[in-house]
């Protein structure tokens, strides 16, 4: 499931190939289960270019300084392509097509994501009721939101209301790599250990965006190539186990995050 490093990966392909040019048309594909903007709001956007990019937690924005934006949701399998006509993506889900052969396009197989038309990212963030951006979070906001928590840790670093951007794998991750029990409290954590898990958390995200979120040029010690119950924990004699928080699958190792 797309998480903020993954978000971000999506945003740099809109940024290198479908910023600047004229809207032409917005067109849908299957659109059962999706949310998607009424032909009304579809026909606001042509003629439009647009010339920024923003990202908050998992939220994507595509749109320009006067509006309106596309505020998008990946859910659990969407993704944004980039394409020229003819080179089309299945499971498109609603496509832009600008003047001349580029095309934008919302792939979601599952149908678990949506697009929406908003006025601004800023209000719709607040609306939202999101928390600060997890690599935006400074370590004093980080302290106070998730050391004040007294639920599973896991479930307070997932909770988007809290700080938006950490899914079930980076918050896995952060907690395998910071030594911690993803249903220990918040509460229970010193001002050295909240601290750390901010500083591992920024780092884990850092480490993601800077491979372009592939996985497979990331350390070896990390969890990502071991979540799997019963592997071995690549960072102690322990073993890597799964098993449920908050009602979300965890992967922790039964040793050093003991
Ligand atoms: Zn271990």
């Amino acid at each position: 499931m797309p998480e903020l490093p993954e978000a971000q990966s999506n945003l740099g392909r809109v940024r290198e190939g479908a910023l600047n040019r004229t809207v032409r048309a917005i067109t849908l594909g299957e659109t059962s289960h999706v949310d998607l903007p009424s032909e009304a709001e579809r026909d606001r956007l042509v003629g439009h270019r647009f010339t920024e990019t923003r990202r908050h937690g998992k939220t994507l924005f595509v749109g320009s300084a006067s509006g309106p934006w596309l505020a998008i949701h990946l859910g659990m399998t969407g993704s944004l392509r980039v394409y020229d006509e003819g080179d089309a993506p299945d499971y498109a889900r609603l496509t832009v097509e600008f003047e001349g052969d580029r095309r934008l396009a919302f792939r979601c197989p599952r149908k678990l994501g949506s697009v929406e038309l908003v006025e601004d990212p800023e209000t719709y963030v607040a609306e939202q009721g999101y928390g600060p951006d997890a690599l935006d979070i400074d370590e004093d906001s980080f302290a106070d939101t998730i050391g004040t928590s007294d639920g599973a840790l896991k479930s307070a670093l997932m909770d988007q209301k809290k700080l938006a951007g950490l899914g079930n794998l980076w918050s896995d991750e952060t907690l395998f790599q910071s030594g911690h029990d993803p249903e220990a409290a918040g509460s229970d954590l010193t001002d050295g250990q909240l601290s750390d898990l901010h500083a591992t958390m920024r780092a884990v995200l850092q480490g993601v965006l800077d491979t372009g979120a592939n996985y497979e040029d990331l350390p070896g010690t990390w969890l990502i190539h071991r979540r799997e119950d019963g592997a071995q924990c690549p960072r102690c004699p322990g073993t890597i186990r799964k098993r449920q928080v908050g009602g979300r699958s965890a992967h922790a190792c039964d040793q050093h995050q003991g």
